[in-house]
């Protein structure tokens, strides 16, 4: 068979960062310092861990960070409090509220706080529908970073059979919204997939794009796919294994089997993870760039 193409998600997030640094050169050429704030309302070490990564990415680009805690136990006005007053900030171009929020916080109307053109991470219903209506303001990170890899490396989207496999608001639905507008890395024949979803296998047999996002440790193989599908796995799943940290992280698709069919693959860790990482910096530059009018496109 022909050697399958091993998708780089570092390189190409390299590569973002640095057009991401570029626009900050301009911005700052213009008075501008962009400006990302970060609010964690959580006790949970993944979610510490993914805040603490954003800071740095942007210290790395020279987008100013601003960091809120608030206690897991807080009432939600707190919450609300604090957004009200990012929205008003003039140096905060980008507000990032880490998810989950505690149980007793409602998700919706955190969102919906948000300033829309401060909303970054693209949650905001009025986001959501520009994004539905082919009017994209910013794009959810992750499906974001997944058009950028295909795209990069030349995966044909335009009616191409494209599989997504999960519908959760921040990745699944958006990715499949994406995958359908009419642009060139869209006008796929797109199929949602979900755990009502019947013949999954048959689904994602007949796919030339499966994008897995269902959070289920390697759950796809090679035996399922089409020779030749490009495989962008989004799954990032903790298992036990004898590491030094007593876990490793593993995709939703058995990589090893997978590489021998697919035509294109990406890697767990090392594929998507980076991307969405790097897509949140561009969002945060464009928002800048919108709100000084300074023109700031990929
Ligand atoms: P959610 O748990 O919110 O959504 C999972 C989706 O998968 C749901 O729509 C669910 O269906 C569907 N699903 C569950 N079981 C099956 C099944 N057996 N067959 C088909 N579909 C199924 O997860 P997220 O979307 O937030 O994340 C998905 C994965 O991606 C996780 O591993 C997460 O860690 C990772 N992730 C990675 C990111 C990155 O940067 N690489 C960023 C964000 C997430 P239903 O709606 O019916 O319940």
């Amino acid at each position: 068979a022909d050697a399958t193409t091993i998708i780089d998600g570092e390189a190409v997030a390299a590569d973002v960062r640095a057009d991401v640094t570029a626009h900050v050169e301009e911005l700052e050429a213009a008075g501008v310092t962009p400006g990302l704030a970060t609010v964690l309302m959580s006790d949970d070490p993944a979610s510490e861990t993914y805040v603490s990564m954003k800071q740095r990415d942007c210290e790395e680009v020279g987008i100013e960070s601003v960091h809120v805690e608030i206690d897991a136990d807080a009432p939600a006005a707190e919450l609300y409090e604090t957004i009200d007053e990012l929205n008003e900030r003039d140096d905060v171009h980008g507000i990032l509220v880490q998810l989950p929020v505690p149980d007793h916080v409602d998700k919706r109307s955190v969102l919906r706080r948000i300033a829309p053109e401060k909303d970054v991470d693209g949650f905001h219903p009025e986001n959501v529908g520009r994004l539905v209506a082919g009017d994209a303001r910013f794009k959810p990170c992750t499906p974001h970073g997944v058009q950028k890899l295909l795209a990069a490396y030349g995966v044909e989207t335009e009616g191409a059979d494209a599989v997504v496999v999960g519908r959760s608001d921040i990745v699944g639905k958006p990715m499949a919204n994406l995958l359908i507008q009419k642009d060139p890395v869209g006008n796929a024949t797109t199929t949602v997939c979900h755990s009502r979803t019947e013949d999954l296998e048959a689904r994602v047999g007949g796919a030339d794009i499966v994008i897995a996002a269902a959070g289920i440790p390697e759950f796809i193989d090679g035996s399922m796919l089409k020779p030749g599908a490009a495989v962008i796995d989004v799954g990032i799943n903790r298992v036990d294994a004898e590491t030094e940290k007593g876990y490793e992280l593993v995709g939703d698709v058995e990589y090893e089997s997978a590489k021998e069919v697919a035509g294109a693959i990406t890697p767990v860790p090392g594929g998507v993870g980076p991307m969405t990482r790097a897509m949140l910096l561009y969002n945060t530059v464009k928002a800048a760039g919108l709100r000084h009018d300074v023109d700031v496109e990929l």
